[in-house]
C-alpha cells in the first residue's frame, strides 16, 4: 500500500506541491508554479531528473496543477510507479470549527468558504487549490489540514479579545493562531531530540520565517500563540508589523484619509523588516548590518526585542519551561537572532553555548550549554511532511 501523499499549498498566484512518503518524510518530487495569471509564469519541478525550470503563461490554478502533472510525466517520478494514496491541502483558516484535519467533501468546501471573511487573503486561494485537485483527482481522498487547528486548545482566557460581546459572538472575533502545522511538527521533533514524551514537556516554539509566530506548548498542546484573528498580530515579520496600537488605524483614517484596504495592505505587505530596513529578506538584512547600516541594525534590535518579550510572556504562562525551540528560515539559520533574543535571560535558566549556536547544521540540534536549565534547540520544520502524515492517517482511519 502506498504511503505517498500529494501535498498542495495554493496561494493567490502560486501553487506549491510535493509528493511525500508520509512514513519517512522523503519527498519523491516537489515543485512550485508562480505568477499564475500573469503574462509569464514560472514552474520549477524537482523530480527524478533533478531540477527543471519552465517559463510559460499559466492562466489558472487548474493550469498550474496540470503543468505539475505534466512535469511528473516528463521529468519523473511517474505517477504510474508511485501511487498517490491521498491529497493533503494546506488551509490557512479553520476558524473555531476545525481542531483536526478534515476529509474534503462539499460540506467542507462550504465551511471553508464561510470562513473567507476571517481570512480573505488566504482561504479563497486554498479553496481554489482544493476545487482544482478535486476536478483532476476525482477518485482520490482529499484532506484539509488547517494552520489554525493546533491552537484550538487555547483556553478562553487566552483566545478572547476584550471587545464587545457581539463582536465575539456574532463575528468570530477572537485569537485563532497560525503556523499550527509547523508548531505541531517542531514540538514533536523537539520531544524526540530530548528523548522525552511530548506530554511531559513545556516548550516555547519560535517559528521565525518570512511570517513569524511564537507558541507556548504545554504537554504537546498549544496554550498560547502570538498570531491572532489573522496572521498579522505578534512578532515583527518580513512584511507584517506584528503587534501595534489598534488606535493607529483610526488615526490613519481620521487624520490621513486612508482607506481600510490601504491600511490592510500596508500592515501586511509594507511593514515589518521591509519597512524598517528596506527589505524583508533576512539574509540581506544581515549583510547590511555587518556593513554598518544603522537602519538594518535597528530593525534587527526591534525584531529580537519583540521575540524576547514573547519568550518572557510565555515563560510566565508556562511557569516552567523545558526548552525553547527555534525553527523556520531565520530561526534555523541566524545564530545572531538566537543570541540577541535570549541575551540576559540567564537568571531564567537560559544559557546558550556560543560555539554550538554558531555552528551551522541542517539537523535538529541543541545549542544551549550543558548546564542550561532550559534547553535551547534548533529544529528544522517540515510542514509538508506533517500535512502528509495527518492526511494519510485520517484517510486510513476513514477506510478502516
Ligand atoms: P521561511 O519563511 O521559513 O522560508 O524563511 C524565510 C526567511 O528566512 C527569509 O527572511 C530568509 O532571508 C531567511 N533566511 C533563510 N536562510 C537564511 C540564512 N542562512 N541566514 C539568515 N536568514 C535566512
Amino acid at each position: 500500500m502506498s504511503d505517498h501523499v500529494l501535498v498542495i499549498n495554493a496561494g493567490s498566484s502560486s501553487l506549491k506541491y510535493s509528493l511525500i512518503d508520509a512514513a519517512s518524510g522523503e519527498a519523491a518530487a516537489s515543485g512550485v508554479v508562480e505568477r499564475i495569471g500573469e503574462p509569464e509564469g514560472h514552474h520549477v519541478h524537482h523530480g527524478t531528473d533533478g531540477e527543471s525550470n519552465t517559463s510559460l503563461k499559466i492562466a489558472s490554478h487548474e493550469d498550474a496543477l496540470r503543468a505539475a502533472l505534466k512535469a511528473f510525466e516528463t521529468h519523473g517520478p511517474s505517477l504510474d510507479d508511485i501511487e498517490i494514496a491521498a491529497v493533503g491541502h494546506r488551509v490557512v483558516h479553520g476558524g473555531s470549527q476545525f481542531a483536526d484535519p478534515a476529509l474534503i467533501d462539499d460540506d467542507l468546501v462550504a465551511a471553508v468558504n464561510d470562513l473567507v471573511p476571517l481570512a480573505p487573503l488566504h482561504n479563497p486561494a486554498n479553496l481554489e487549490g482544493i476545487q482544482v485537485a478535486r476536478r483532476l483527482f476525482p477518485d482520490l481522498q482529499q484532506v484539509a489540514v488547517f494552520d489554525t487547528a493546533f491552537h484550538q486548545t487555547l483556553a478562553p482566557h487566552a483566545y478572547t479579545y476584550a471587545v464587545p460581546l457581539d463582536w465575539r459572538d456574532d463575528h468570530g472575533i477572537r485569537r485563532y493562531g497560525f503556523h499550527g502545522t509547523s508548531h505541531a511538527f517542531v514540538a514533536a521533533e523537539a520531544a524526540r531530540l530530548l528523548g522525552q514524551e511530548p506530554a511531559d514537556l513545556n516548550l516555547i516554539v519560535l517559528h521565525l520565517g518570512n511570517g513569524c509566530s511564537a507558541a507556548a506548548v504545554r504537554g504537546g498542546q498549544s496554550v498560547d500563540t502570538s498570531m491572532g484573528m489573522t496572521p498579522l498580530e505578534g512578532l515583527v515579520m518580513g512584511t507584517r508589523s506584528g503587534d501595534l496600537d489598534p488606535a493607529i488605524h483610526a488615526h490613519l483614517v481620521r487624520e490621513l484619509g486612508w482607506t481600510v484596504e490601504e491600511i490592510d495592505h500596508a500592515l501586511n505587505y509594507e511593514s515589518g523588516l521591509k519597512a524598517l530596513a528596506g527589505g524583508n529578506d533576512f539574509r540581506e538584512l544581515s549583510i547590511s548590518r555587518e556593513a554598518g547600516d544603522a537602519r538594518a541594525q535597528l530593525a534587527f534590535e526591534i525584531y529580537c526585542y519583540r521575540i524576547k518579550k514573547y519568550v518572557g510572556a510565555y515563560y510566565a504562562v508556562l511557569g516552567n519551561v523545558d526548552a525553547i525551540v527555534f525553527t523556520a528560515g531565520v530561526g534555523q539559520h541566524s545564530a545572531d537572532v538566537r543570541a540577541a533574543s535570549l541575551a540576559g535571560l540567564e537568571r531564567l535558566g537560559i544559557q546558550l553555548d556560543a560555539e554550538r549556536n554558531n555552528t551551522s547544521s541542517g539537523e535538529a540540534r541543541t545549542v544551549s550549554a550543558d548546564d542550561s536549565a532550559v534547553a535551547v534547540l534548533v529544529v528544522p520544520t517540515n510542514e509538508e511532511w506533517q500535512i502528509a502524515r495527518e492526511a494519510l492517517s485520517l484517510v486510513r482511519l476513514a477506510e478502516a
